[in-house]
């Protein structure tokens, strides 16, 4: 199945570098990071995932791959924001509860 390709907000990415800085994954994790930056998107925009702070999450090389091969799930990735910021998450395949 091709995925709709859709540009990317630039500002929404440098929003997430500013806000997450290192690979925050790693950070709660503890086991090792590699080199690398990457803003990861959490549910793929070819899924519906949209440039939004709480879809999006910094990760070195190695757990954004990772995080690609599935070895990093959807959830372990919320949870990561969750520990770190609180968010709510409202994704199409949401598990958590809309807050108003
Ligand atoms: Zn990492
Ligand atoms: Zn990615």
């Amino acid at each position: 199945m091709k995925k709709p390709h859709r540009i990317e907000d630039p500002r929404a990415i440098d929003d997430v570098r500013l806000r997450d800085g290192v690979c925050l994954y790693g950070l709660l994790s503890q086991d090792g990071c590699s080199v690398g930056k990457d803003v990861h998107h959490i549910t793929h925009r070819g899924a519906g995932g949209e440039d939004t702070p709480d879809n999006m999450i910094q990760l070195c090389r190695k757990h954004h791959s990772m995080a690609h091969n599935g070895l990093i799930s959807v959830t372990d990735l919320r949870r990561v924001l969750t520990h770190f910021f609180g968010f709510e998450y409202r994704g199409s395949d949401c598990q958590f509860p809309e807050k108003k």
